[in-house]
């Protein structure tokens, strides 16, 4: 008798797509074989600790929502019948940044005789370097790796311009793409034959990444948890509705949308908010959501800028190549890492981010531009630091948005945003406890409270229980002006070139 014939298998090298929705990915390898093996390789790269910074590129936040994203989409693919290879770079193997996934690879296509790799398309620099060993080492194996689109609202091949022709700034992007169709999604697969015999590892645990503590991230990870923030934030609590008014708050999960976290490990696909909001529309509110579809067009004109700029974004002076002299001083980085610096709308929003690996848009603008304008150290210093931390590190948007902060806009104040946005001090308060008993909004720039004598006679001590900043600034002075009054209106027209924002 005949042997069975070998089933035609594909593998698919999961990155940052883990779901199961809008997966055009997953679609094409299981139309094209017969059977696709799940793999994930947790990248010694991430694991790697920043030589001059003394961090690793993944924070344990970081990894704790990407183990519960990992873990739900084992549990996924289980429930559809196969499973997912998770592999993890033992102690040793960390070092090796160049070949690990790609000997990882190569191995599993010769054990499985696999006839080709699939992966979605990644942009920047380090991502294509592990893209060209994966392919190097499937050349010897005649084996092709398949790369396919699936990061962004807007299909590169939807584009009117080529990706690195992307036009400038925001605006003309903007006016260029907003009237484009957006693709259908994909349908998500209902059944995935199993690899027979194929023994899966264990899901990893932190301790297994070398994590020695452990971490609670601010939101729970995984595409079932993607999608119910999204149900959540339409159908469920309507607050789409008010997104235009509250995304520049801080404080609790519903000022904004958090679709962040799960469109950066690819748990939500851009195109199934576009529908739920579309759908939102047309059932509920005409135009309710379109602010939050303006903000996802800066995620796209950020990927497109990575594929036209590619490593020189990463240059001391940027792709723009300012003129720049940074500043090294490790210990005023460190005052700002551990939200230390005195400014209280800076601190409370580092030590947010340090606790949960969250902080918001408003947090980020004033954080990095306190960093390299104030303190005028090296803005990669400050994008290295949010890419250990934040839940929803994605390289295009973490280093363009720390570009455009750095080295592009204008100096944003931290005590007048303060007074803007926080005027009553909750947000300040409820991560500076210490804060607790000064007033709102005066508590934004304490230093001065101290200077004028303002907390004499009180059981607050400027230098026991807070931090000075140590430096000066004109700008705080003027929002000093306006913290006596509380007059958070914006200064008029003819008056902001010279006024912070
Ligand atoms: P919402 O306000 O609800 O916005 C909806 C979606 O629009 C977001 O989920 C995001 O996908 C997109 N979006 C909104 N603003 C921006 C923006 N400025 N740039 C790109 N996309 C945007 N965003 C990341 O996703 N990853 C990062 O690593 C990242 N790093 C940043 C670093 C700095 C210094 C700054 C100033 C901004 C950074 N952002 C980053 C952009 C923005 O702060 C976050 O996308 C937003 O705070 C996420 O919260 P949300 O999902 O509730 O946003």
């Amino acid at each position: 008798m005949a042997p069975p014939p070998i089933p035609d298998t594909a593998i698919y090298w999961l990155r940052n797509d883990l779901r199961f929705h809008d997966n055009e990915t997953l679609t094409r390898a299981l139309e094209a074989h017969d059977r696709v093996l799940l793999v994930y390789i947790v990248n010694p790269r991430e694991l790697r600790e920043l030589p001059q910074l003394g961090f690793r590129k993944m924070g344990v936040h970081r990894a704790a929502f990407l183990l519960a994203a990992l873990k739900d989409f084992r549990r996924q693919a289980k429930a559809l019948g196969t499973d997912v290879a998770i592999i993890v770079p033992s102690p040793s193997d960390r070092g090796n940044t160049e070949g690990f996934i790609a000997g990882k690879i190569k191995e599993l296509v010769a054990s499985l005789s696999a006839r080709a790799v699939y992966t979605q398309r990644e942009i920047m620099t380090e991502e294509l370097e592990d893209e060209r060993a994966v392919e190097e080492a499937l050349g010897s194996e005649d084996v092709p790796l398949i790369r396919v689109w699936g990061k962004s609202l807007y299909h590169p091949e939807e584009l009117p311009f080529p990706a690195a022709e992307i036009p400038e700034p925001f605006r003309e992007f903007r006016r260029a793409v907003e009237k484009q169709a957006i693709r259908e999604e994909f349908e998500p697969p209902k059944a995935l034959p199993p690899i027979d015999g194929f023994a899966y590892p264990a899901t990893p645990t932190l301790t297994d990444l070398g994590y020695e503590n452990n971490a609670a991230p601010a939101y729970p990870g995984g595409e079932r948890a993607g999608l119910d923030r999204l149900r959540y934030y339409l159908e469920e609590s309507h607050l789409v509705q008010r997104y235009r008014s509250t995304r520049n708050r801080s404080l609790g999960p519903d000022y904004s949308t958090k679709f962040s976290p799960y469109l950066a490990l690819g748990c939500l696909s851009p195109r199934r908010i576009h529908t739920a909001i579309k759908a939102y529309q047309s059932t509920h509110k005409k135009g309710a959501g379109n602010n939050v579809l303006f903000e996802m067009r800066w995620r796209d004109y950020f990927l497109c800028l990575g594929v036209k700029y590619g490593s020189r974004l990463f240059r001391p002076g940027g792709f723009k190549e300012r003129k720049h002299e940074w500043v090294k001083a490790p210990d005023l980085f460190q005052r700002w890492v551990e939200g230390r610096t005195g400014l209280p709308f800076v601190d409370a929003h580092m030590r947010e981010l340090q606790q949960t690996g969250f902080m918001s848009n408003r947090g980020r603008v004033n954080c990095s531009s306190f960093l390299t304008r104030d303190y005028k150290i090296d803005w990669r210093w400050g994008a290295a630091w949010f890419e250990n931390r934040l839940l929803d590190y994605e390289v295009c948007a973490n280093w363009f948005n720390w570009h455009t902060q750095a080295l592009e806009i204008y100096y944003t104040s931290a005590p007048w945003q303060g007074l803007k946005y926080d005027k009553r001090g909750e947000y300040v308060k409820t991560w500076l406890p210490e804060l607790q008993n000064l007033p709102a909004p005066l508590l934004h720039a304490p230093w001065k409270m101290a200077e004028e004598g303002m907390l004499d006679g009180s059981d607050f001590d400027l230098k026991r229980d807070y931090y000075h900043p140590g430096i000066e600034n004109s700008k705080w002075d003027w929002a000093w002006t306006r913290l006596k009054t509380g007059d958070s209106s914006s200064p008029k027209r003819k008056r902001k070139k010279t006024t912070p924002r």
